[in-house]
């Protein structure tokens, strides 16, 4: 019994230092790529567009252990990566705000996140893992029908939007109700947006929604209807049009970044998998934080692959 103890807890002390030593030995390589994780439904049983509670969690663990870190969707935008020194950002984000994504369940006249939702099982895994970092990024649709609409309980739609805001939480738009873009005028397209802003601000005042996922992926046919404008007294900004395909993106750093084709990958079981496999067979392709948000530390071979314009505060470090 003794050597079994022994055995386990010298087993575990060998997998946390290989973590250790995996993460460690990563050069920082800020020009490589980044994955933003897709998902839509957090719900029973698991199929195309739908993970299980269990597989999420199992998602969120690989990812850790695989030295990936959360940062969220507008700290990539502003160039602020502020992930720990040897680790990898990784950017969440949830559209069409199905009821697993999000649910209160009352245990004895106290309202308490289901456990079993996206945000319970991020949440529980953040207790156990704090180093991981809060941040995901939910594309919601304030006037869907059901059961979409804002995570399906009305009584609940802005104490939810409130605590992911107050959470460190960012919320997203993805259009009024799922409107195929490309299939409208642009009085429509601008209606479609900034109604989504204006009524998420009937719940958070004065919140931006400062990025746009596409639905069904489909730009509208001028893409500038998407990224600004003013319609019925509503001012809406995008900073970043996420499109649903795409695979890994570009460093923020990068030449090749472009906001405004923000490519994503669906988080199902086997393509993660295949990402992460893939990066670990590729390391130069791989984004590795320096842990300092004011140097940008690249392979001087790669000193031609950096954007023109990156902001002056930011210091290239060649390595
Ligand atoms: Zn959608």
């Amino acid at each position: 019994m003794r050597l079994i103890l022994v055995a386990v807890l010298l087993l575990t002390a060998a997998l946390i230092l290989a973590s250790f030593v995996m993460a460690e030995s990563l050069p920082a390589n800020e020009l490589g790529r980044i994955m933003i994780l897709e998902y839509h439904k957090i719900d029973y049983p698991e199929e195309r567009w739908t993970r299980t509670p269990e597989n999420f969690r199992r998602d969120l663990e690989m990812l850790y252990a695989r030295g990936y870190r959360l940062q969220s969707l507008t700290a990539l935008l502003e160039g602020r990566v502020t992930v720990p020194a040897g680790t990898t950002p990784v950017v969440l984000t949830f559209d069409d705000s199905s009821p697993g994504q999000f649910r209160y369940v009352d245990r004895n006249g106290t309202l308490e996140i289901d456990p079993k939702c996206g945000i319970g099982v991020l949440e529980a895994f953040l207790k156990e893992k704090p180093d991981f970092g809060r941040a995901a990024t939910f594309f919601v649709l304030p006037g869907a029908s059901r059961p979409n609409r804002l995570f399906n309980q009305p009584e609940h739609e802005g104490r939810k939007l409130r605590w992911l805001v107050e959470n460190g939480y960012e919320i997203g738009n993805h259009t009024l109700w799922h409107a195929n873009l490309g299939k409208y005028d642009e009085a429509v397209v601008r209606t479609q947006l900034a109604d989504a802003q204006t009524w998420v601000q009937k719940h958070v005042p004065d919140y931006k929604l400062r990025t746009l996922a596409l639905p069904h992926g489909v730009y509208p046919k001028d893409v500038t209807w998407a990224l600004t404008g003013t319609t019925k007294g509503t001012t809406y900004r995008h900073e970043a049009i996420l499109m649903v395909t795409g695979g890994a993106a570009p460093s923020p750093f990068s030449a090749r970044f472009d906001p405004v084709h923000l490519p994503r990958i669906q988080a199902l079981g086997r393509d993660l998998k295949g990402w992460l496999d893939h990066f670990d067979k590729n390391p130069a392709d791989r984004f590795v934080s320096d842990g300092d948000a004011s140097t940008v530390t690249i392979a001087t071979t790669q000193r031609d692959r950096l954007k023109p314009t990156l902001p002056k505060s930011l210091k290239v470090v060649e390595r």
